[in-house]
């Protein structure tokens, strides 16, 4: 498998050599993972090609690349106490 240098850098610092495909909620998204902290992902647009085709992952290299520099916020949630 050849290797993409061309990704930008994650939320976590590291530059990811590739992402991690896996499934979402339908055949028409899927989350691309960070391979270096496994925990910074980007939704993308499959184009319902598979996810091990080139296809698929050239979806997954433009939405990361595309994707803003700040993480979301919603992985860094906590939720404040009522009082
Ligand atoms: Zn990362």
């Amino acid at each position: 498998m050849k290797k993409n240098n061309k990704l930008k850098y994650c939320p976590c610092g590291a530059k990811p050599t590739e992402l991690c495909l896996t499934p979402g909620s339908s055949l028409k998204w899927a989350h691309a993972t960070c391979n270096k902290c496994d925990v910074w992902s980007v939704e993308f647009f499959t184009g319902y090609k598979k996810l091990d085709s080139e296809q698929a992952m050239q979806a997954a290299v433009d939405e990361w690349n595309l994707a803003p520099e700040t993480p979301r916020s919603w992985w860094n949630v906590t939720p404040k106490a009522i009082k």
